[in-house]
């Protein structure tokens, strides 16, 4: 039978792009590259404007911080080093560099001379943040810190395969173009780690790279498929160790906690190009997607690239699209331009045409208290919310919400429940910032 969790729910899938081959976009005349594209400080910018730049070439960084540099994804000249918003709409510096079509690759990248059982897990964590690795599920928290806080503490390695939002499949891609770097990648976070073995958790939609792995694992007292029943938010991590450990992290607590850290297929495959050639983090794999664009696809592209001209390649938009996410629909955040740009933790473009839907009311059917993997109360926090009666809502313990947005999809009054809960973690959040300058916050 197969793994999963209490609450969730059953969405229209719409993997459109399943059978889909990532193609390679190398075509982008300018990128800009932001200079924070990870959970930690912003990089400190390394090259200024008329510097000549080559590809994984490192163009920022700041050692002295919590924070994962980033290097230049085409080769050609810096000409620009200005200010742009990124998705979640703060102000980040961005290096622009004009492509000259040559992708002249850095001479200083190379591969670690030693095999991997003579590796210290201090050089993989070294290598690991200088490739400027994040997790690429979209959270993008450096991953050389993951590792190093999970060390030691850490017996659970699993690799989150779930790729649970609708639309998405580029993880899926992956895993079928490239199991070998996968599992490689596996590998070398197992003996990091110092764990037995990894479990990969993965979607029971996704037979077809089940079959593929039992195929191309060697060592199969290193790996752990465990299959998981297809129900969203699986690959939220609570929900993933909820489902094969029985085990809760505690509100505001990390998966190390209870013991687990999780990664996602396409940073093990990071880690192993960061380890095998020395190459960073330049190219994301995103899914392009949604009725508003005329040829849907799954891409390889160059870290910097505009959502713009993402759109050109894949054949423009069909018609004029009322929202553009980057991410998947439940938890992807809107985008107001087409000049935002993919960063590592890009997963999705979608480009999504009108919802006819009108914010409605509650008809206290309680769908949205058994959707929620979270065990809270949807409906309640958005009616205080709405009245901005924030305490009660962080007593009602609004901070523990996901946003996985449950909630909002079953909800047939058509509550903008999560929208709610938002405004009222803002305002909690802001409270509590302002308890702590006065100097009476926890
Ligand atoms: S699902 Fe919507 S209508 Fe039903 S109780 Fe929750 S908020 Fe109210
Ligand atoms: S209240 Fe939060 S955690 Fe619960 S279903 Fe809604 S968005 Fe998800």
């Amino acid at each position: 039978m197969a793994y999963t969790f209490n609450g969730g729910i059953h969405v229209d899938e719409r993997k459109n792009t399943r059978g889909m081959a990532a193609e390679p976009f190398t075509e982008p005349k300018r990128v800009a590259i932001p200079m924070s594209q990870h959970i930690g400080a912003p990089c400190l910018p390394l090259v200024a404007v008329g510097d000549q730049v080559t590809v994984g070439q490192c163009i920022g960084d700041n050692p002295n911080a919590l924070c994962c540099p980033v290097h230049a994804s085409v080769s050609g000249k810096v000409v620009a080093m200005e200010e742009r918003r990124v998705i979640s709409g703060a102000a980040v510096l961005h290096a622009v560099i004009e492509n000259d079509f040559q992708y002249t690759l850095c001479p200083d990248l190379k591969g670690v001379d030693k095999p991997l059982e003579e590796l210290t897990a201090e050089e993989i964590i070294e290598r690991v943040r200088s490739a400027g690795v994040v997790g690429m599920g979209g959270a993008a928290f450096p991953t050389y810190a993951k590792i190093k806080s999970a060390l030691g503490k850490a017996k659970h390695l699993i690799i989150n395969c779930a790729e649970c939002e609708p639309y998405i499949t580029a993880n899926h891609r992956l895993m079928l173009e490239q199991p070998e770097a996968v599992l490689k990648g596996i590998k070398i976070l197992i003996h990091a780690l110092g764990v037995r073995k990894a479990v990969i958790a993965i979607e029971d939609n996704k037979e077809d790279v089940i079959e593929l792995f039992e195929n191309k694992i060697d060592d199969k007292a290193l790996f752990d498929i465990r299959v998981m029943k297809t129900k969203y938010p699986q690959g939220d991590e609570r929900q993933i160790i909820f489902a094969l450990y029985g085990k809760e992290i505690p509100t505001g607590g990390l998966p190390a906690d209870v013991g687990c850290v999780l990664f996602n297929p396409e940073t093990a495959v990071s880690i192993y190009r960061a380890l095998s050639s020395g190459m960073p983090v330049v190219k994301k794999r995103i899914t392009v997607d949604g009725d508003c664009i005329k040829q849907p696809r799954n891409l390889i592209v160059p870290v910097g690239t505009s959502f713009g001209d993402v759109a050109e390649f894949c054949g423009g938009v069909r018609k004029r699209f009322a929202r553009l996410i980057s991410g998947g629909p439940m938890m992807g955040q809107a985008q107001w331009s087409l000049d935002g740009v993919v960063t590592k933790g890009t997963g999705a473009l979608l480009f999504l045409g009108e919802e006819k839907e009108e914010a409605g009311q509650c008809i206290r059917c309680g769908k949205c208290v058994r959707a929620c993997q979270m065990h809270l109360m949807p409906a309640l926090l958005a009616a205080y919310s709405e009245k901005k009666d924030y305490g009660e809502c962080e007593r009602l313990g609004a901070m523990s919400c996901v946003e996985c947005g449950c909630c909002t999809y079953v909800c047939p009054g058509k509550v903008q429940i999560v929208q709610y809960i938002r405004n009222a973690k803002g305002a909690i959040n802001e409270a509590r910032r302002r308890l702590k300058e006065k100097g009476e916050g926890k």
